[in-house]
């Protein structure tokens, strides 16, 4: 049984609650797992690229549409976070900009979010599959995951697909 790495990329270091937010992560990878061929999940927090296998997941997190990553791969960028589906997959959540303060958990939740459009290489259609709660296209701090999101997202973990991994060279260009 193998191992699925979750990586959690905070690229200004402005995360303020990085403990809880991985739990909400963790939580849910947890339950995950189960519907998918791996044995256990490993959600963590990292300041550099990471080697991805395969089927890894990688989020990154930036303090807002502005100060984007992915907005190098697409204009499109959503009003909490945004997943661009590609050659390469890539996700970021917005740590603010929401019109309120959001919690750990519920940055936990965005991601969880994005990390569901990004396994299931679901666009806008990720938002309609019966019974998805975290996968709905708008969710709150009260929004639990129901049996329709874990199970949506673990029979699609061993997909094989590539994280764009780029976001740590372009956030640390001096010149951006
Ligand atoms: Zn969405």
């Amino acid at each position: 049984m193998s191992t699925l790495n979750v990586y959690l990329a905070d690229l200004p270091g402005a995360v303020r609650y990085p403990a809880p937010l991985r739990r909400t992560v963790q939580r849910f990878f947890d339950l995950a797992i189960q519907h998918s061929k791996f044995g256990n999940a490993v959600v963590q927090w990292t300041s550099r690229k990471p080697a991805l296998a395969p089927s890894d997941l990688m989020v990154y997190f930036v303090e807002g549409p502005e100060d984007s990553v992915v907005k190098e791969l697409t204009k499109n960028l959503g009003p909490s976070g945004t997943t661009y589906i590609g050659q390469q997959v890539a996700s970021e959540v917005y740590l603010g900009g929401h019109g309120f303060t959001p919690t750990a958990e519920t940055l936990g939740k965005l991601a969880i979010h994005e990390l569901m459009h990004n396994v299931t290489k679901m666009g806008e259609s990720l938002h309609r599959v019966p019974g998805v709660s975290i996968g709905k296209e708008s969710i709150s701090s009260e929004t639990e995951p129901s049996s329709a999101d874990t199970k949506l997202v673990g029979t699609r973990l061993g997909i094989r697909r590539r994280q764009w991994e780029k976001g740590f060279t372009i956030y640390n260009d001096p010149l951006r």
